[in-house]
């Protein structure tokens, strides 16, 4: 069995869907399963309607303009648009039926954009058909088995093998069709994985039903030590350690979600990335190996909030001080990506997102004089050079700096 993974740029409209169902077809030697995203950015649409719902402002449109995207690219797909039209109006019912269902935001923010997944599945499920491909469409909610932790459901391992298991032996076929990113916890609920999890479901797969190999098809040839659309002369690596390739997903390198190497690593299963838009490409192999003469690695993590605690009391900042600030962390169930202290103040940099940093301020505020700066960007620059380190020791807006014998660091005002 091996586990191919299609993110939402490879099913973002009818061409890219055709093109998905070649490379599919052409692994048909092998029991597949085929794991994917919702389509193209249709999961921002789904947080930018929930939030337009929240604000009480006019969401129908944001609704309508999403069911029309999914409805064009059906009418480019299928001679016959009934059957799955019927079933799209259906998710966007329940997408209603969620929206004015009052509940715990977060809950309910997995309830609604969950069904990008649903509506993709659907969609390239019956084009499978159409074209020949005899395959089986899987409710990833009824595998994939989370705690009840919304928005970044924790998986139970046990309950989800045996549930891959189960699959395998009752539902055996050549050919599986699952969702990324998301889950149910115990009691039904609908649950994700975190934003871009899709690559995790199919690690997660992967482990659970002992697959030889995951493949992640993507928009660009492999895995490259730096974004190409921000360093043209970016390359792209054969093969990467397991080890290496899970530090660049910790700095912020989007090319793999962070806990997708782990579960593969632990069962020795190799993860190639490689590129749908050109699958003869050799792409990279990331597996138990040795590479020497890495080149640096650049990352560049966007939308950043350092904050900083100054003690008011004329003390220093001690251990007793950082605890509390670390419990609030721990708390809000919020990571650190870099962190610095003085005499008098202990800075650290934060993912900004909304809620949680204004929570996490309020709970700061009892115990110290809280700075911060949101709309910041970390740049880590991993096995650097002297070249590098010159380059970005003088990046424009620096606010952070710090270097270890292998990384540096550098935390900057976002370019306007
Ligand atoms: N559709 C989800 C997202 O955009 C999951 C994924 O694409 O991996 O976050
Ligand atoms: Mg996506």
């Amino acid at each position: 069995m091996k586990v191919f993974k299609f993110g939402g740029a490879s099913v973002k409209d009818a061409a890219a869907v055709r093109n998905m169902t070649r490379i599919v077809r052409q692994h048909q030697q092998d029991k597949l399963l085929v794991v994917v995203s919702a389509m193209g950015k249709t999961t921002n649409a789904l947080e930018e309607i929930i939030r337009l719902f929240k604000f009480g402002h006019d969401y129908q449109a944001a609704v309508l303009a999403l069911k029309q995207y999914h409805l064009n690219i059906i009418t480019e797909l299928f001679p016959n648009t009934g059957p799955v039209t019927d079933a799209i109006n259906q998710l966007m019912d329940e997408l209603h039926m969620h929206l004015e269902t009052p509940d715990e935001e977060d809950k309910q923010y997995d309830q609604v954009v969950s069904l990008g997944e649903v509506m993709s599945t659907v969609i390239v499920h019956r084009f499978f058909k159409q074209e020949g491909l005899n395959c089986h469409w899987v409710d990833a909610r009824n595998i994939i088995r989370t705690d009840s932790t919304f928005r970044e459901g924790k998986v139970d391992w046990d309950e989800t093998e045996h549930h891959c298991q189960e699959l395998l032996q009752k539902q055996n076929h050549p050919l599986y069709l699952t969702q990324g990113f998301i889950g149910s916890d115990e009691y039904g609920n609908t649950t994700t994985l975190g934003r871009e999890g899709s690559d995790y479901t199919a690690a997660i797969f992967a482990s659970c039903l002992g697959a030889s190999s995951v493949t992640i098809w993507k928009d660009v040839p492999g895995v490259m030590n730096a974004d190409p659309k921000r360093l043209p002369d970016a390359t792209v690596f054969e093969e990467l350690p397991y080890k290496e390739a899970a530090e660049m997903t910790y700095y912020g390198a989007s090319v793999i979600h962070p806990k997708t190497i782990k579960p593969l690593a632990l069962k020795n299963i190799p993860l190639y990335v490689k590129s749908f838009l050109d699958p003869q490409l050799p792409g990279t192999k990331i597996h138990e190996c040795m590479v020497t003469n890495l080149p640096p690695l650049i990352v560049f993590k966007e939308n950043q909030c350092l904050i900083s605690c100054k003690v008011t009391d004329y003390t220093f900042i001690h251990e007793e001080q950082l605890s509390t600030i670390f419990h609030a962390l721990n708390e809000l169930n919020i990571r650190l990506n870099v962190m610095q202290n003085s005499a008098i103040s202990f800075s650290f940099c934060i993912d900004f997102r909304e809620n949680k940093l204004l929570a996490l301020i309020e709970r700061l505020q009892r115990d110290f004089e809280v700075y911060y700066n949101t709309r910041l960007t970390l740049i880590t620059v991993k096995n650097y050079d002297a070249p590098h380190v010159e380059r970005y020791r003088n990046y424009p807006g620096i606010l952070l700096e710090q270097s270890s014998r292998s990384t540096l660091q550098v935390l900057v005002r976002a370019e306007p």
